[in-house]
């Protein structure tokens, strides 16, 4: 599998809009990583992971083919995972599309989208996930997580496998419950590659909702523990907030010491 991060920044990106604090002025200044987009990702080449604000400028900047695309897999419906304009172009008239493409969500991703498109009309079609849901996307299969994030909806977190490999993907979410360890580890397959969400990084300690550096390292190490991922899953984190002040560097100098490698907007991994 090929999973290419196509945004690393929580909801403001980074530097954020309008914002004057020092980690937006360094981002100004100097560009590089830290400059961030809205978190999303593609996953080999037919599979995106959210949708959001700047699914445009990533696909123009990363060298995406839209017509390879199959399916959209959503997190959640938050504005910088989920932006249903952009899927407004599809319709007739805009683009000439042939394919259907796949959606998968909450109801609240669904309902969000429904708001401004029809699924017929936008040669969309409807997949509803449910926590605790095993299901088969293409040629992949599909485990489904109840993300501790937006209590009013059900944010997800994925392990998805093809080919033999298996990803997590867990933005954007506090540490999980004690439900979630136990159907990850029933779920048996062995990570090879985790991707652990920090967005307030430095800023406070926090375990619920998101994640802070410390609990990042945690939730790291409770996926070894439980037997989940071992000294070969390589580990990433992602969803960076400004507010943490998460220079690319700062990032670097804690956690790679620690064995997990930090997002940039861009990174591609192979695995
Ligand atoms: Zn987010
Ligand atoms: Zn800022
Ligand atoms: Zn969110």
């Amino acid at each position: 599998m090929k999973l290419t991060v196509l945004g690393t920044a929580a909801a403001e990106a980074q530097p954020a809009f309008f914002c004057e604090c020092d980690t937006c002025r360094y981002a100004r200044e100097h560009g590089g990583k830290d400059v961030r987009k809205r978190c999303a990702y593609l996953l080999d080449d037919d599979t995106f992971i959210d949708y959001g604000p700047d699914i445009n400028a990533q696909v123009m900047m990363y060298g995406i083919d839209w017509t390879k695309i199959d399916r959209i897999i959503f997190t959640h419906a938050h504005s910088d995972h989920l932006d249903p304009i952009e899927l407004i172009w599809r319709n007739n008239g805009f683009s000439k599309v042939t394919k259907n493409i796949d959606v998968y969500g909450d109801t609240a991703v669904h309902e969000k989208i429904k708001n401004v498109l029809n699924y017929e009309n936008s040669k969309l079609i409807e997949n509803q996930v449910r926590p605790g849901d095993i299901f088969k996307a293409g040629d992949m299969e599909v485990l489904a997580l109840r993300a501790d994030h937006d209590p009013n909806s059900t944010p997800l977190n994925y392990v998805i496998t093809r080919n033999g490999k298996s990803l997590l993907i867990a933005n954007d979410t506090g540490f999980w419950n004690d439900e979630n360890w136990a159907l990850i580890k029933n779920y048996g397959k062995k990570l090879d590659f985790a991707v652990i969400e920090c967005t307030t990084a430095f800023l406070r300690d926090q375990s619920q909702g998101h994640m802070s550096n410390k609990y990042t390292i945690l939730f790291r190490d409770k996926l070894i523990e439980i037997g989940v991922a071992d000294k070969n899953t390589r580990f990433i984190t992602n969803h960076f907030s400004h507010n943490g002040a998460p220079l690319q560097k700062d990032l670097e100098a804690f956690f790679v010491p620690q064995g997990i490698e930090v997002a940039y907007d861009g990174m591609v991994i192979e695995f």
